[in-house]
């Protein structure tokens, strides 16, 4: 069989490998505890299925524009004015199947072969493997002093002549670290400056905890929309908890939209109608379930980072947003692969490496799912590594004993 070069080296999507892993070990009655999901426990909100019951009654269901429904986007027009203080115009939006949709529109129409693509470790999964898709070059900046938080000179000395885009995503999965307003300040500057796209990935941008909010890029520039070299993503996945309708959306220049709708329309056509339908309904209809989202996954995050400090020896940065946390398991493995492996043979409990994140010897656990699930797959994690903890635990009905410490 012949597969281009380019295909072969992408990389699975490791987490959604996981599900999957997850969803056969749970199909065959094991008692496993996935700490590796990447989206909220909610149900839908009631306002986005009866939007999408509604388009399915009526049984018209067509293709759409290719960039999105109107209705849809007006409702994100009106979200941008409310979230980001910005006035945007539907020329300005392109709704797409899911933010990573959009995220690769936007790689493949501002990137010829060889630009380079700054990402800020740890990093999204997905950033390396698209970037590399469009024939581009991913270059990595990692914090020398092993925070989660690059300083902007690291970021400045990355940059050459083939800089196209930098990547921020804050609150950031996988460290659920927010970077604070001053260094989003910095990078805007320059990159307005530098002419350099800056791709603001806000997917998580309401999950944010302690009373703090995620600073708008648009605050620190004076260029209007036409002229901003920043672009925001955003969507209705982790917010009101929709991972499945897919729908996400960019803000760029009119030029930029236009561009992307063409590569859209080669592609999927346009994103489905009863999926937009549903997030029209969302961002229409009671806000207070994203606050009542938010305070639960405030909560698991207490207790994920109360549960962790059982661990004498693993550090851990406290999350100000997201559902995850990047705790440092260098002192049980430093090879993130073998011990998350290892956690799922011996204990049942799913964990994400963080070599995937460009972070070896972390692991991302995901705190999305219930208390049970939390404080039951750290008590399991603990049980494997930690020779200090009983030696016996019930996994499901099962009685394990530990003889490997
Ligand atoms: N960006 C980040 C940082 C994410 O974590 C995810 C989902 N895991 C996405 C984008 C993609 O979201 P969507 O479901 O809208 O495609």
């Amino acid at each position: 069989m012949s597969i281009s070069k380019l295909a072969s080296s992408i990389a699975e999507s490791p987490t959604l490998a996981l599900n999957e892993k997850a969803r056969m070990l749970r199909a065959k009655g094991e008692p496993v505890i996935h700490l590796g999901g990447g989206e909220p426990k909610n149900k839908a909100p009631i306002t986005a299925i009866l939007g999408s019951a509604a388009k399915l009654t009526a049984g018209d269901i067509k293709y759409a524009p290719t960039d999105g429904l109107p209705s849809l986007k007006k409702a994100i027009v009106r979200y941008t004015e409310e979230n980001y203080g910005r006035l945007v115009s539907p020329d300005n939006i392109i709704v797409s199947t899911g933010a990573k949709q959009s995220i690769y529109n936007i790689l493949y129409s501002i990137l010829d072969p060889q630009d380079e693509v700054i990402l800020l470790a740890p990093y999204w999964v997905s950033y390396p493997e698209m970037v590399k898709m469009v024939y581009g070059i991913p270059v990595i900046v990692t914090p020398e002093d092993g925070t989660f938080q690059p300083r902007f000179d690291e970021v400045e000395q990355a940059v050459s002549s083939y800089t196209k885009a930098i990547i921020l995503n804050s609150p950031n999965n996988p460290s659920g670290v927010m970077y604070p307003a001053e260094f989003i300040a910095q990078i805007v500057n320059f990159c307005e400056s530098r002419g350099i796209y800056l791709i603001m990935d806000d997917i998580y941008h309401r999950l944010v905890y302690d009373g703090l909010s995620a600073p708008s890029p648009y605050d620190y520039t004076d260029k209007d929309i036409g002229n901003t070299r920043v672009i925001v993503v955003n969507g209705v996945s982790k917010l009101y908890g929709m991972t499945g309708f897919r729908i996400g959306w960019a803000i760029a220049n009119r030029r930029l939209v236009e561009v992307m709708t063409n590569v859209q329309s080669q592609i999927t056509s346009c994103p489905p109608v009863v999926s937009q339908a549903a997030a029209e309904g969302a961002l229409t209809g009671m806000q207070s379930l994203v606050e009542n989202l938010r305070l639960t996954i405030q909560n698991n995050r207490d207790i994920m980072m109360q549960r962790l400090q059982a661990f004498s020896d693993v550090k851990v940065s406290r999350p100000h947003g997201t559902f995850y946390c990047l705790p440092d398991f260098r002192a049980y493995d430093r090879d993130s692969v073998r011990l998350a492996k290892f956690l799922l043979e011996k204990a049942l409990v799913v964990t994400v490496p963080g070599k995937d994140f460009g972070m070896e010897g972390h692991l991302r656990l995901s705190y999305a799912g219930s208390v049970k699930e939390i404080t039951v797959g750290v008590e399991r994690m603990k049980w494997a590594l930690d020779p200090n903890a009983p030696n016996e635990i019930y996994i499901g009905d099962r009685k394990m004993i530990r003889d490997w410490l």
